[in-house]
């Protein structure tokens, strides 16, 4: 792998919705060194330019990664000390139970639910976080209203260079564009690589970004759930099949066009790829298609297992995949 390190780190950073301060501070300072220009907008998107070489098929590509994890929000501390939350994104309730979480200030909590946690239906209003308060005046010394956590999930390794780690959703978009960013050593096009805020919340960060930036063709970076195990889910996506190009998903049908060239820098380098279709879900690559006058399409995808919870796995092969991916499109003489 490139860099393992950086990855690991890009995980462990805590960056729930809304609130991906620390995770910005730490890219910029990663991306200052290969950037021409880099800008935080009003709504908290890092957007870093590379400029490109030109020529007659050059084109504007905006690459979107979000920066956002999910995670909770205290909505109402009970009088024994216990906190209610809200979603601050989409959470599964059953990965969550007894798992532990962490504010931002450093106050740490475990999940439990108000009664049995088969019947919670994905509702977070039926869970609670236990800081080891014993009242709600104890609890308001650690947190307040509106104080967000995130999960904690270590990274490791796995078995056949497979790695789990909380926020691979979407750490690893994070980390592939940093990598192609390194990579970019004169191409034609000119590429700009977001870090956008709150995907988690519907696609918000990159709507304002896509309108500052205009771009010919919107990519967007980011996980995929996997198919490939027993699950609640349908489709193709395949760990280790290599790097997924997005075809289709609820919110999006990517323009042919983007999709063609994406098959063809994978078929001229060799890069393993698989085709992505699903029926749940979306990504950045929505708001960037109906941004302006419209924007044309694209996703570079890594299939994840057990998405949106402490414990994803990915293969570091589909990742370094995706970085190949992103290199060789950057470089692409793009025939409309
Ligand atoms: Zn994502």
């Amino acid at each position: 792998m490139r860099d393992e390190k950086l990855l690991q780190e890009l995980t462990q950073l805590w960056g729930v919705a809304g609130y991906e301060g620390a995770v910005r501070e730490f890219i910029r300072e990663k991306a200052a060194p290969y950037a021409d220009d880099i800008q935080t907008d009003a709504v908290g998107n890092l957007i870093v330019h590379k400029k490109g070489a030109g020529g007659a098929h050059a084109k504007k590509i905006m690459y979107a990664a979000h920066m956002d994890e999910i995670g909770f929000m205290v909505k109402k501390i009970e009088a024994d000390g216990r906190l209610r939350v809200c979603n601050l994104g989409w959470n599964w309730t059953a990965s969550a139970y007894n798992g532990r979480v962490r504010f931002r200030n450093g106050v740490n909590g475990v999940v439990s639910c108000e009664g049995k946690i088969e019947e919670a239906d994905n509702k977070a209003g039926k869970l609670y976080i236990d800081i080891g308060a014993t009242s709600k005046e104890d609890a308001k010394k650690y947190v307040d209203l509106g104080s967000p956590c995130g999960y904690l999930g270590e990274y490791l390794p796995l078995a056949n260079d497979r790695i789990c780690a909380k926020s691979l959703d979407d750490r690893i978009g994070c980390y592939m564009l940093l990598e192609a960013l390194k990579e970019n050593t004169g191409c034609p096009n000119d590429i700009y690589y977001v870090f956008c805020v709150q995907e988690e919340l519907g696609c918000r960060g990159s709507k304002p970004a896509a309108a500052r930036i205009c771009p010919d063709i919107g990519v967007a970076v980011d996980i995929t759930p996997a198919h490939d195990y027993p699950c609640d889910l349908e489709g193709s996506n395949t760990v280790d099949d290599g790097v997924g190009i997005k075809i289709c998903d609820p919110s999006v049908v990517c323009y042919e066009g983007v999709v063609a060239a994406m098959v063809d820098c994978c078929k001229e380098k060799h890069i393993p790829y698989q085709k992505e279709v699903i029926d749940q879900g979306g990504t950045d690559a929505s708001s960037m298609n109906l941004s302006g006058t419209g924007v044309r399409a694209g996703g570079i995808v890594v299939v994840v297992r057990y998405p949106h919870c402490q414990s994803a796995v990915a293969s570091k092969a589909d990742i370094e995949a995706g970085v190949d991916l992103l290199t060789a499109f950057s470089n692409y003489t793009f025939t409309f």
